[in-house]
């Protein structure tokens, strides 16, 4: 496993498994074939009501804290700084530690929640803190107002979607991106690519470890789901091969630099996200 190492000394592996969209009821069998498979990092979210399964599942491993890491999120029905800290606190007594805490979006009082994550890493709650689906002015704007440094930008980010013009700001900050959606969630034909099919037969792999390669090769954090256990071993084996220059240039000619999901300039998205809170 290749280690990424975040802006605070803190390490975390830079291939992770995803649990968003698993039903609770399944959650912890995941979790278990996951960490059976070898993963080492879990991502979920309060937002996700599996936090609860993903610590059982961690404990009922036999692993030990310091083996797995874990990523949550502060949802937006707990932004503000004491509504965000109590709930980290439930999410801590869900998931039984956290390494990486979360703003899930940049809605509600924010700042509020940044505030609660500084004095959740103070107080040892968590190790390290950054944000989520913060585009480049939020994320500038939160970064300069504050000494402590998101650690990382969880971001959709794909082959169709690179996130070129957030990367420079993320670097002045010294701060990782982490992906989400690294298959695009398969959206536009993305498993039936032919660009990204060519590359994966040239490699004998399939296009979901070209994906993955893809990103590792930029240093950016990958946690792609699956609730199959096969396809969580094809999803990990991804440390035995390299794509080469022509590759990875082949592959960036696929970003058309937009989103296949929630487009935050949408007046439709924004009264989505305003009626969460
Ligand atoms: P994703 O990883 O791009 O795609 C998951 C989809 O791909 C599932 O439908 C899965 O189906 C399928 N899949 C997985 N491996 C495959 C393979 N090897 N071959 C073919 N199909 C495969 O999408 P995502 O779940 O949205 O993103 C990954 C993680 O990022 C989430 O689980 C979550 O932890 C995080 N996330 C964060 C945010 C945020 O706002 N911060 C938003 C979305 C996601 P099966 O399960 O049926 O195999």
């Amino acid at each position: 496993m290749k280690f990424i190492t975040l802006n605070n000394g803190v390490k975390m592996p830079i291939l992770g498994y995803g649990v968003y969209q698993i039903a609770p009821d399944i959650t912890k069998r995941c979790v278990l074939d996951a960490l059976e498979v070898g993963y080492r990092s879990i991502d979920t979210a309060q937002a996700y009501n599996n936090e609860k399964e993903v610590g059982e599942a961690i404990k009922e491993s036999g692993l030990s804290k310091n083996e797995v890491f874990v990523t949550s999120k502060i949802w937006i029905t707990n932004a503000g700084e004491e509504r965000a800290y109590d709930s980290i606190q439930k999410s801590l007594e869900k998931l039984g530690h956290i390494d990486l805490m979360l703003i899930h979006q940049p809605f509600g009082d924010y700042y509020g929640s940044y505030r609660a994550l500084i004095k959740a890493l103070k107080n040892g709650l968590v190790r390290a803190i950054g944000v989520s689906n913060f585009y480049a002015d939020r994320f500038v704007d939160l970064a300069m107002s504050f000494d402590e440094k998101p650690s990382v930008n969880q971001m959709e980010t794909h082959a169709f979607y690179g996130q070129s013009g957030l990367r420079k700001y993320l670097s002045e900050f010294d701060t990782k991106l982490m992906s989400w959606a690294s298959f695009a969630e398969g959206k536009n034909g993305f498993f039936t690519n032919q660009t990204l099919e060519k590359i994966a037969a040239k490699h004998s792999k399939s296009v979901a470890q070209i994906a993955l390669r893809y990103l590792i090769q930029q240093d950016i954090i990958v946690i792609p789901k699956t609730i199959n256990k096969a396809r969580m071993v094809e999803n990990f084996s991804v440390f035995d091969f390299e794509l080469d220059g022509d590759d990875m240039s082949e592959i960036s000619k696929l970003d058309t630099n937009k989103t296949l999901f929630l487009d935050h300039q949408n007046p439709e998205t924004v009264k989505y996200l305003r009626n969460l809170i």
